[in-house]
């Protein structure tokens, strides 16, 4: 397992702290991925369309065999068993599943942006993805802490742990 993976996952409809747990078991079952690290939850007010309920987040930390492509396509496919349909940008979701970094690789393609684009201007990627990995640097970015005071403004609370069921995998 020579890659390492942060996960940023959320949902906001559909019970979200399920779909976080089920997704955490998904995510842990896939061949070729080793779960090391489930952050804390965080529920925080959605940002661009406002008209929806609050966002569940997380972040996992994981190993994996797994290209990006392969990585995206296997997450794509949670996320279709979620019941994940695309409205329009920023719309409620049961299952959002974003690569956040692969090792220190950045790449920009049509299907796929390393790291997140997004993921330095949002606390609920940044608390959680700090939990796993203090230290944490986005490539091209700079260490992760030094943008959380950036993301002052947005509202987030911090929950709990998931409570997940059983994540050993047999691959
Ligand atoms: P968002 O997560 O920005 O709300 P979506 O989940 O609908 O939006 O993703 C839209 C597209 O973003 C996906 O089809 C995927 O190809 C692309 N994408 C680009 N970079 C990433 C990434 N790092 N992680 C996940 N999806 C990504
Ligand atoms: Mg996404």
């Amino acid at each position: 397992m020579d890659h390492e993976v942060f996960l940023g996952l959320g949902s906001n409809l559909d019970t979200p702290e399920r779909q976080l747990c089920q997704a955490v078991t998904h995510i842990a079952h896939l061949c070729g991925v080793r779960l090391h690290g489930v952050s804390s939850v965080y529920r925080s007010a959605p940002l661009g369309y406002a008209d929806q309920p609050a966002f569940f987040n997380a972040v996992l930390r994981l190993s994996t065999t797994l290209p990006p492509s392969a990585l995206l396509d296997a997450l794509h496919g949670i996320e279709h068993e979620h019941g994940r349909t695309r409205e329009f940008r920023n719309a409620p979701r049961t299952l959002d599943l974003d690569i956040l970094l692969y090792d220190q690789l950045r790449q920009e393609d049509a299907v796929l942006t390393l790291p997140h684009p997004r993921c330095h201007e949002r606390a609920f990627v940044l608390l959680p993805l700090l939990e796993l990995a203090p230290d944490c640097v986005i490539p091209g970015r700079g260490p992760a802490r030094d943008w959380l005071p950036g993301c002052s403004n947005q509202a987030i609370e911090k929950l709990g742990a998931l409570e997940i069921g059983e994540t050993h995998s047999n691959h």
